[in-house]
């Protein structure tokens, strides 16, 4: 947000965060684990006691880093299914429709087969199709096709129908990559606490 409102030449945009800079282990994707337990990276929220857990509770991590919970993630891609949006307008979020969000979807990402009807080409984020080379996943994918879904037809991210599909991720070059690494506004820059 912060990097399409400085595209207004004419406004001064702040970006407040709590936490660390980026440049840390986090840049690592498989340092992915060392952050969940590192305190210094997110905000520790414990859930309440879960009756369907018997009674356990569990945490909650949020990222308290430059870049918010993007910054921590697992960098998988998914826009979520077609029929959630339809079903949150039909409860009264107006606007939030797919065919209302599909537009700003498509303008955060440059996908790498390049843009479509559900898919854009030109946005800060780069999204690619995941690819899994091990024997396990495969066998998963076999047993869904025999069961009858379709494999790698049907975009998942688009108007998607139960199938099945690799998993989409960011294209990140080998390191993390979240909100502040993709479109942070030009001059961000971190400031220490005071
Ligand atoms: C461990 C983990 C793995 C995830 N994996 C994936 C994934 O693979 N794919 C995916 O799509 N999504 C994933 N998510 C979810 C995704 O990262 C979040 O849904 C998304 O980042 C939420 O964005 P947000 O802007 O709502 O909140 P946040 O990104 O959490 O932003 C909130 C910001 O506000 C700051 N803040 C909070 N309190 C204060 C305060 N008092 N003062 C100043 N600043 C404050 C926080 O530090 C943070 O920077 C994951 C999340 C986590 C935690």
């Amino acid at each position: 947000m912060g990097n399409r409102l400085s595209e207004d030449k004419n406004a001064r945009v702040l970006l407040l965060e709590a936490g660390l800079s980026t440049k840390s282990v986090i840049q690592i994707p498989s340092g992915f684990y060392d952050v969940l337990f590192n305190s210094a990276l997110h905000w520790r929220y414990e859930g309440e006691p879960e009756p369907q857990l018997n009674g356990r509770w569990m945490w909650q991590q949020r990222g308290k880093v430059l870049g918010g919970s993007s910054s921590i993630n697992a960098i998988a891609y998914v826009r979520a299914h077609a029929l959630d949006y339809e079903n949150w307008a039909a409860m009264g979020a107006e606007g939030w429709c797919y065919a209302e969000v599909l537009p700003y979807f498509k303008k955060c990402e440059t996908y790498e087969g390049g843009g479509d009807t559900y898919r854009g080409d030109a946005g800060p984020l780069g999204v690619q199709r995941g690819s899994n080379h091990s024997p396990l996943f495969k066998a998963f994918i076999q047993a869904g096709v025999q069961a009858g879904l379709l494999y790698g037809v049907i975009d998942l991210d688009g108007i998607s129908a139960i199938s099945l599909s690799a998993g989409g991720s960011i294209e990140s070059d080998h390191l993390q990559y979240g909100a502040i690494t993709a479109s942070s506004p030009p001059s961000t820059a971190p400031h220490p606490p005071p």
